[in-house]
């Protein structure tokens, strides 16, 4: 699943029949959002934007999102007043700069719009310990706080990397659904292959960080009284499976303040839902699911060993340079593929010579190759094999990836 790829900013919005009043500012990852189209003449709502000093609005859009049509689309700002006592949320791209003004013009479709401008800092809503370039007041704070942990002790060796599993959108009362989630990721983990090589260069704890409320942010269920520590939410950039923690920082935080600065660490927050879902970036996320152990295996091989999907969903934009060790752009495009050219595919060693390349889906799965479809794109990006676990969750990893894996686990071993 995709990484978060853009910084946001995430503004909440009181909204009544006069102007809307900006009561908090958070400064969030996640995927940028889709530019919503212009109003329509006569519609009555608000846009908001974001602008640099003394510059045009480098974005600017309706205040209208996908994430809350349901509340727009009944029309009038009164109407707007049924959904979360009248606050809106919204997400806008930002640069992480403070000084950047935030523009709120308010317009009606009729004559001229009404517009605010406030710089973000002089806002005086800024909490600083939720400010990414502001992360060692995180590191101070949570310190202080110690939470209940569980050592699952699956190897004495000292040096193995430490994964550490963080509850989100759970309560004290549903620690034990939390613990049950991690038992079973263990378990298929470690008979995973080529994981099950490196049980003793994995271990793991659980540290109980209790929500307020459980559940975990969902555009489905707006009215859903939640309040994930860090910040889980189903359907960012609206695709509905991926489900980004957008206080990752804190995760980090609290690990970090927990195991120690020696260990190698690896953070996976648990989100408090049965939907599908997950993410890889820094921190793997990943949903109590059925499937949720395959997921987090899979974001696994995002986070920590810096694998691409090998799916071709068309999601991506195209990357001629592709920077993982699973994923290969034509070695020269449009130029085919001779004897030199293959010797560019970053998985050359591993193929034979008289391999078909491009690799048809025909050769089917035992082959190594270069078959067409990777890292959300169906041309121009080439996988080595027909799938994989970075592929379709029910497979196994590729020889590649088990590859990548292993060189990345092989340190840890004792
Ligand atoms: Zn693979």
């Amino acid at each position: 699943m995709a990484e978060p790829i853009r910084q946001l900013i995430r503004l909440l919005i009181r909204v009544g029949p006069e102007r809307p009043e900006i009561i908090d500012v958070d400064a969030v990852s996640g995927i940028a959002p889709q530019p919503d189209p212009p109003p329509q003449p006569g519609s009555r709502a608000f846009w908001i934007g974001i602008t640099e000093p003394g510059a045009e609005p480098v974005f600017q859009r309706l205040a209208a999102l996908r994430r809350h049509e349901e509340t727009f689309e009944k029309g009038s700002w009164s109407n707007a007043t049924s959904t979360r006592d009248n606050l809106v949320e919204i997400e806008l791209p930002w640069s992480g700069d403070p000084e950047a003004t935030l523009l709120v013009v308010i317009g009606t479709g009729e004559g001229q719009p009404e517009s605010t401008a406030v710089s973000i800092a002089s806002l005086g809503l800024l909490d600083p310990l939720r400010i990414p370039y502001l992360s060692q007041f995180t590191l101070l704070a949570e310190r202080e706080i110690q939470y209940p942990r569980t050592d699952l002790n699956l190897t004495d060796n000292g040096k193995a990397v430490m994964l550490a599993f963080l509850p989100d959108g759970f309560v004290e009362a549903e620690f034990a659904a939390f613990h049950r989630i991690v038992a079973d990721f263990i378990d298929q983990l470690r008979r995973t292959a080529p994981f099950d090589r490196y049980r003793d260069a994995i271990d793991a704890v659980m540290i109980d960080v209790p929500s307020a409320k459980s559940g975990i942010h969902d555009p489905l269920k707006l009215d859903a009284d939640v309040d994930p520590w860090f910040g889980s939410g189903m359907g960012t950039g609206n695709m509905r499976r991926l489900i980004v923690a957008e206080h990752a920082d804190r995760a980090i935080s609290v690990a970090r303040a927990a195991i120690g600065k020696a260990r190698r660490i690896q953070c996976l927050i648990v989100a408090n839902t049965s939907d599908y879902g997950g993410s890889g970036g820094t921190v793997a996320v990943f949903s109590g699911h059925s499937d949720s152990g395959q997921i987090a295996i899979h974001e696994l091989g995002h986070s920590m060993f810096k694998l691409a999907d090998e799916y071709s969903d068309d999601g991506n934009p195209f990357d001629a340079n592709p920077a993982e060790p699973n994923v290969s752009a034509e070695p020269v495009p449009g130029g085919g593929w001779t004897a030199e050219d293959r010797g560019r595919l970053k998985w050359n060693r591993l193929l034979t010579p008289d391999i078909q390349l491009p690799t048809p889906p025909s050769a089917g799965p035992a082959v190594i190759g270069a078959f067409e479809g990777a890292k959300s794109r169906p041309e121009g990006l080439f996988r080595p094999t027909l799938d994989c676990k970075m592929r379709a969750l029910t497979k196994p990893f590729c020889p590649v990836c088990s590859a990548a894996i292993a060189a990345a686990l092989d340190p840890y071993l004792p």
